[in-house]
C-alpha cells in the first residue's frame, strides 16, 4: 500500500446541477486522532457508503472515512440512471462464464437497483426524485434484432423490456435519428448527490462515524488487522474495505497500488441547460432516462421541469475539453435541431473507473482487506449491490462475492492501457458509425423501391 501525492484539486466541490440543487447535508467532521473499529471503509460515494450503511445496519462499528465531501466524484455527479446490468454486456460474461454464472450475476445486479428503489421510496423528503422508465434507442432499423433482443433477455435473465417501433418512438421523441426503442420499465433516474447525501445520513443514523475531508494516505497491516493512515490521524480496523474508485493521475493518494494498476479512468461528460420552456417538452416527451445503444452514445434526461441533462463523450482523455459547453450543445442540436442554441447552465465532468474486464472489482484481496470497486459507467445499481455483499461476507450473512472472483484486480495497463482504450472506443465508434449508414442506406433503398412499386 503506498501512499501517494495528494492534490487539493481532487477533492474539490463540482459546479453541478446536483451540486446546486442538493438538499443541505451536515457535513461530518474530519477525522482528528485515533480510532478503533471492526471495519474501515475507505470512500465517501455508493461503493463505501452501500457497505458502510450494510455493515452498520448489521449492529457493526465502522468507520467510514472520505477524502472529500461524501458523493463528491462520479456518484454525485452521475447521470442518474438505474437499471439492472453491468458496464459490461451480459451476453460476454455469459460467453466468457456460461449462462448460468451470467444469470446468477445479472439476478444480484437487479437486486442492486431493487435496493436503490426501496431505499428512494422510504425516504420522500430528502429531494431523490425517482422518476420511472428508462428507454435505449437505436439508431438504425435492426430489422428484428432488437426485437429478438428483448426476447432473449425475458428468457435469460427475466428482464421485462418492451419493443417500440419508430413511430411510437416518434410520439415521444421528436427527432428523426431513432428507428427502435427498448422500454425498460424497471429502470428509473434520480438525483445521485441527494441520493449520497441521504445514505450517509442513513449511515450515521444506524451508528457509523463519517468523516469527511480526511484524505487517507496509505493502509498497511498491524498485527492481525490494518492500520489505516489519514490525514489527522489514523484507524486500527480488522477489516479495511478500499472503495476509491479513480482519481486523475497525480491527484489523490494511492491507496492500493494493485488497485490503481488495475483500474483505467474513463471520462465522461455531463451539461444541465437553462430553462427551455415549452420547446423541450415538444422534442421529449418521455420522462424518463434515455440512452443510445452506441458504444459511447448519448444519454440525457428532462429534469426541474424544462432543462434537459445531456450526457456523452465516453474518452480516455481525463482533461476537460476548454470547449465542452460547445461541444455538447453541438452533440443535442445533432438529435434536435429544434433545441440548437440551448443555453447550458452547468457544465461537468467526472471519471469512471473501469477494469480491463468491464466487471466490477468485489471480494477480498488478503486477509481482511476487501475491494469494492470498478462499477465503470454502471454503478447505481452494481456499487449498492457489490456494497451489501461485501459487508455480507465480511459478517459471514452470505458469500455471494464468491460469484465475482473471476474477475480479479488485473494490470490495466498503465498509459498504454489508455491508449489501447481509446483506440478500441474509436473501433468501436466506427462500427457504430458504419452499422447506422448501412442500415439507413438499406431503408433508403427499401423506401425507394416501395416508391417505384406505387409509381408502377
Ligand atoms: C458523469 C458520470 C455519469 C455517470 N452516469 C451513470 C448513470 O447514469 N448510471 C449509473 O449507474 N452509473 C453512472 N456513472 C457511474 C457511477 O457514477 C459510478 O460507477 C459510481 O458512482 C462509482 O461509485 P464509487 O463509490 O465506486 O466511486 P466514487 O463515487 O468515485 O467514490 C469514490 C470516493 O472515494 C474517495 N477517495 C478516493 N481516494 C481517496 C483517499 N485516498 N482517501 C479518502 N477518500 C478517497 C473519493 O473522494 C470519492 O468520493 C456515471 C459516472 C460519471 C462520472
Amino acid at each position: 500500500m503506498t501512499a501517494g501525492k495528494q492534490s487539493a484539486n481532487v477533492f474539490a466541490g463540482v459546479d453541478s446541477f446536483y451540486a446546486a440543487t442538493g438538499r443541505p447535508w451536515s457535513s461530518s467532521a474530519a477525522l482528528q486522532g485515533e480510532a478503533t473499529c471492526e471495519v474501515a471503509v475507505v470512500g465517501g460515494g455508493f461503493a463505501g457508503l452501500w457497505t458502510a450503511r450494510r455493515l452498520a445496519q448489521a449492529g457493526r462499528s465502522v468507520v467510514l472515512i472520505e477524502g472529500g465531501a461524501v458523493g463528491r466524484a462520479a456518484s454525485g455527479r452521475n447521470g442518474g440512471f438505474v437499471s439492472a446490468g453491468f458496464a459490461c454486456d451480459i451476453d460476454t460474461v455469459a460467453e466468457r462464464l456460461g449462462k448460468d454464472h451470467a444469470k446468477s450475476l445479472y439476478l444480484l445486479s437487479a437486486q442492486g437497483r431493487e435496493a436503490v428503489r426501496s431505499f428512494a421510496r422510504t425516504r420522500p423528503d430528502h429531494g431523490i426524485d425517482m422518476v420511472n422508465g428508462r428507454l435505449k434507442v437505436l439508431r438504425y432499423d435492426s430489422q428484428g434484432a432488437l426485437k429478438k433482443r428483448a426476447t432473449r433477455l425475458a428468457r435469460a435473465y427475466g428482464q421485462d423490456m418492451f419493443y417500440w417501433p419508430r413511430e411510437k418512438v416518434r410520439e415521444h421523441l421528436a427527432t428523426d435519428t431513432y428507428y427502435e426503442a427498448l422500454e425498460d420499465p424497471t429502470g428509473f433516474h434520480l438525483h445521485p448527490l441527494n441520493l449520497a447525501r441521504a445514505l450517509a445520513a442513513d449511515c450515521v443514523a444506524k451508528g457509523a462515524r463519517v468523516h469527511e475531508n480526511t484524505p487517507v494516505t496509505g493502509v498497511r497491516r498491524a498485527g492481525s488487522g490494518w492500520r489505516v493512515e489519514a490525514s489527522g490521524g489514523g484507524v486500527t480496523a480488522k477489516h479495511v474495505v478500499l472503495a476509491c474508485n479513480v482519481a486523475a493521475p497525480g491527484e489523490g493518494a494511492v491507496v492500493s497500488g494493485r488497485l490503481a494498476r488495475a483500474l483505467l479512468p474513463v471520462a465522461t461528460y455531463v451539461v444541465v441547460t437553462e430553462r427551455l420552456g415549452e420547446r423541450l417538452g415538444e422534442a421529449i416527451r418521455w420522462k424518463g432516462s434515455i440512452a443510445d445503444t452506441r458504444r459511447a452514445g448519448d444519454y440525457y434526461r428532462v429534469v426541474d421541469g424544462d432543462r434537459l441533462l445531456w450526457g456523452g463523450r465516453i474518452t480516455t482523455r481525463i482533461e476537460e475539453p476548454a470547449d465542452l459547453a460547445a461541444l455538447m450543445r453541438a452533440d443535442i442540436a445533432r438529435i434536435y435541431p429544434q433545441l440548437a442554441g440551448a443555453e447550458v447552465a452547468y457544465v461537468w465532468s467526472g471519471l469512471m473507473g473501469y477494469a480491463r474486464h468491464k466487471m466490477p472489482i468485489i471480494g477480498p484481496l488478503a486477509k481482511g482487506l476487501w475491494a469494492c470497486t470498478a462499477f465503470g459507467g454502471h454503478g447505481q445499481n452494481t456499487a449498492a449491490m457489490g456494497g451489501e455483499a461485501v459487508a455480507d461476507a465480511i459478517t459471514g450473512a452470505d458469500d455471494r462475492v464468491r460469484l465475482f472472483e473471476p474477475f480479479k484486480p488485473v494490470w490495466a495497463g498503465g498509459p498504454f492501457g489508455r491508449v489501447a482504450t481509446q483506440l478500441e472506443y474509436w473501433r468501436l465508434q466506427l462500427l457504430d458509425w458504419q452499422e447506422e449508414r448501412q442500415a439507413r442506406r438499406s431503408l433508403a433503398a427499401s423506401l425507394e423501391g416501395r416508391a417505384k412499386s406505387r409509381v408502377e
